[in-house]
């Protein structure tokens, strides 16, 4: 890690291992990002533009749809993604309780009800689709599959039921900016798909960015008006909209890093192998699993561990900027209570919370740090209580 501060710890000087490094990413593109910067500070173009439209398409091909809308964040895509398919008030969304609170805060925004349900048992954190069949009501209008931790849920499994039921699928992609399933991008499996540029995501912007991905021209067309002020030409104001536009000091960052992020991500990839490997033997630890069928992007490495909050500061101590991936799931939170759902409503998902443990991942991290990770981690699991 460049630049990082040094820690002392008793009297050994120990360089801290970040969750992720932000600032290894941009070494790769800062020419790239000062270039691209400089010529939109001489042309003084803030918002638009030919490097915005440069993105969308770059994008669009990158993930394999014909339409990309670039807009202003990660939250505001699904739910420009749920209007524009006429999802609203009265209407409910079936999304998992384990995922990040933008997922249901979407639904709220736009004026339908979030009902959640519970993820599969079989180690990959991925929404369950029975759970998804059994909670289908009469007013629900779509399913929001998370593709949680950079792999793609199982979304063949819920097409047949979306169709069967004229539910539109809409992917939260947030985490997943190029991991496959069969062969397909994740972004490009729904009716329509949300992602996020948020910094810390495998393709991060410099403040906050977003995108919403569909093949139709026509739902395309709808959600570039709804993000901005409902007009398709400037004041000739269609429908209800708002503002959700992408930075275009934002478009010229990804553009820049969209070069890099398939090595990255085949980096994320050997890391997580080299994980897999170095925790082979570690009995209390329980692994990540990946799906058959899916190219896995490993925006987070999360394992399952038994007193999680000593390991996570035990870690800490030791330089580790271990994380939490979430701590409560939505059901549990506030910001749900008026949804109704008890304590034990989902059990796989309360029963993994309190385990949770994402481990540094980032493309430029090397074998040596994480066999520190991994030998802080056998010493915090087995010192006693
Ligand atoms: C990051 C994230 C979002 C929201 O993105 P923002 O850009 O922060 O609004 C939505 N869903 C998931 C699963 C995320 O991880």
């Amino acid at each position: 890690m460049v630049g990082a501060p040094v820690v002392a710890i008793g009297v050994v000087l120990v360089i801290p291992i970040p969750l992720a490094d932000l600032g290894a990413a941009h070494a790769a593109v800062a020419d790239d990002v000062a270039i691209g910067w400089q010529k939109l500070l001489a042309d003084a173009a803030f918002i638009g533009g030919p490097p915005v439209r440069a993105f969308e398409c770059d994008y669009a091909e990158f993930i394999g749809v014909p339409h990309c809308v670039a807009v202003a964040n990660g939250t505001d895509a699904i739910e420009i993604a749920l209007r524009a398919l006429g999802v609203g008030p009265g209407d409910e969304c079936i999304l998992p309780a384990n995922t990040f609170m933008a997922t249901a805060g979407a639904v709220f925004r736009a004026g339908a009800t979030p009902v959640l349900v519970d993820c599969a048992d079989d180690g990959t954190y991925l929404i369950d689709p029975d759970a998804v069949e059994a909670a289908v009501t009469s007013r629900t209008r779509a399913v929001i599959p998370v593709h949680l931790y950079g792999q793609a849920a199982p979304v063949e499994r819920l097409r047949p039921l979306a169709r069967r039921r004229d539910l539109w699928l809409v992917e939260d992609a947030a985490q997943s900016q190029g991991a496959q399933r069969w062969g397909t991008k994740a972004g490009a499996l729904g009716d329509a798909a949300a992602t996020s540029f948020y910094p810390g995501k495998n393709l991060g912007a410099y403040g906050d960015a977003g995108a919403v991905l569909t093949t139709s021209p026509g739902l395309a067309a709808r959600m570039r008006m709804i993000a901005d002020h409902g007009s398709p030409r400037k004041y000739e104001h269609q429908v209800p909209g708002f503002n959700s536009r992408m930075d275009t000091l934002q478009a010229v960052v990804l553009s820049a890093k969209l070069r890099h992020l398939a090595a990255w991500n085949a980096a994320r990839r050997d890391a997580a192998a080299r994980y897999d490997e170095l925790l082979s033997g570690c009995e209390s630890v329980i692994r990540p699993r990946t799906l058959g069928g899916n190219e896995h992007v490993w925006h987070l490495y999360v394992v399952r561990v038994p007193h999680r909050e000593r390991v996570l500061a035990s870690l800490r101590n030791a330089g580790i900027g271990a994380g939490i991936h979430y701590p409560v799931p939505l059901h549990l939170t506030g910001a749900c209570s008026d949804l109704g759902y008890p304590r034990g409503a989902f059990p796989v998902a309360e029963r993994n919370a309190p385990e949770l443990l994402s481990l540094p991942l980032y493309p430029q991290i090397t074998a040596d740090q994480q066999e520190r990770v991994v030998d802080a981690l056998r010493s915090a699991l087995s010192s006693p209580a």
